[in-house]
């Protein structure tokens, strides 16, 4: 079930500041040669507290990297990230660590991200160990211990895992222990990467329901990156598409993915494995996704849209309005794809 969106939400993220804004990032990896692989070219995005901003693509287009770059897990080519107000672009890691304890990340891999060699206990206990209680006083460990109940009591796992290593749990089990350490100490901000797609089906409607279900006792912000829509559709207030490191299509989630108007989303949506909406006959678009190296000119997916015309092969296409809190970019978006 989608969520459900009114004007009053619309009418919020224009008037109150953003949590997280993203002005002209761009992320790249020099390689020899002199060439450089654009992984992140130019996105400019905002993300209000509350909202669940779902980022959608193929393999290879980037949004992980973005996911990393907006909590600064990797240093960004150019562009200006500014959150809860502070300009973070090139804060000292010094200055920005009591920041860092308000952003945080859950990753795909639920087994490589947790020490094998350690307890649950000490894995969730180590970030209240590294960052002082807010008065910049060392916690007892009575409050530890009462912190690390609470959290095990949030995502849905006995006292008892404290006592336990990695790979005694189950996969959902163990993105439930990254969850947890995720909200140790009470984020704002979670940007989730692929959280859900190493798991079984059953047990990724769990997870979903998890993050929702949080999401609304904590009042917590998510990035959800993922490249499936019906999860994405689930839990998601708006959705960006990202082709080629660029953002093509951003808006309210049934918006995007229920009348979608840049050629790609539409293919996306058409070719999904549990369909966002029945059609007669998925669109198959052509060719693979270009090389991130080189790039092509103009519209970076004319090489694969079915509609393309002589001008997109010149122009890039920027995101434009074509209604309230949905941008396309895209020089034909009123063009339907036939099939
Ligand atoms: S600008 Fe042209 S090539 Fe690009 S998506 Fe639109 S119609 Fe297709």
């Amino acid at each position: 079930m989608s969520p459900v969106y009114n004007l009053g939400f619309v009418l919020m993220t224009e008037t109150i500041k953003p949590l997280l804004s993203v002005t002209q990032l761009y992320k790249s990896y020099p390689l020899a040669k002199g060439q450089c692989l654009h992984a992140v070219d130019g996105i400019s995005l905002q993300v209000h507290a509350g909202e669940v901003l779902g980022l959608v693509g193929e393999s290879g287009c980037g949004k992980s990297t973005l996911g990393r770059c907006l909590l600064r897990l990797t240093p960004i080519s150019s562009g200006k990230i500014v959150f809860e107000g502070h300009d973070i672009t090139h804060m000292k890691e010094s200055v920005l660590r009591p920041l860092r304890a308000r952003m945080q990340m859950v990753f795909q891999d639920s087994y490589a991200s947790l020490n094998p060699r350690r307890r649950i206990g000490d894995l969730l206990a180590a970030p209240l160990q590294v960052h002082k209680a807010p008065q910049g006083t060392k916690r007892s460990p009575t409050l530890i211990q009462e912190r690390l109940h609470e959290l095990l009591d949030l995502v849905g796992l006995p006292p008892s895992t404290l006592h336990r290593y990695p790979h005694e749990f189950s996969g959902g089990q163990r993105q439930r222990i990254n969850i947890a350490r995720a909200l140790t100490l009470s984020p704002r901000l979670v940007v989730a990467d692929e959280p859900v797609s190493a798991l079984d089906v059953s047990v990724q409607a769990q997870i979903i329901n998890l993050f929702a279900d949080l999401q609304e006792r904590l009042g917590l912000t998510y990035v959800f990156i993922a490249h499936d829509l019906a999860v994405v559709r689930q839990i998601s207030t708006r959705v960006a598409v990202m082709y080629l490191g660029t953002i093509v299509e951003i808006g309210l989630t049934d918006a995007v993915l229920l009348s979608p108007l840049h050629p790609y989303t539409q293919a996306l949506t058409e070719a999904a494995p549990r369909p966002i909406v029945s059609v007669r006959r998925p669109l198959a678009l052509r060719g693979d996704i270009p090389s991130p190296i080189n790039r092509p000119p103009g519209c970076r997916f004319h090489t694969r849209c079915p509609i393309a015309q002589p001008r997109c092969q010149i122009e890039e296409p920027l995101l434009k309005n074509v209604a309230v809190e949905h941008q396309v970019a895209c020089h034909f978006p009123e063009n339907k794809t036939s099939y």
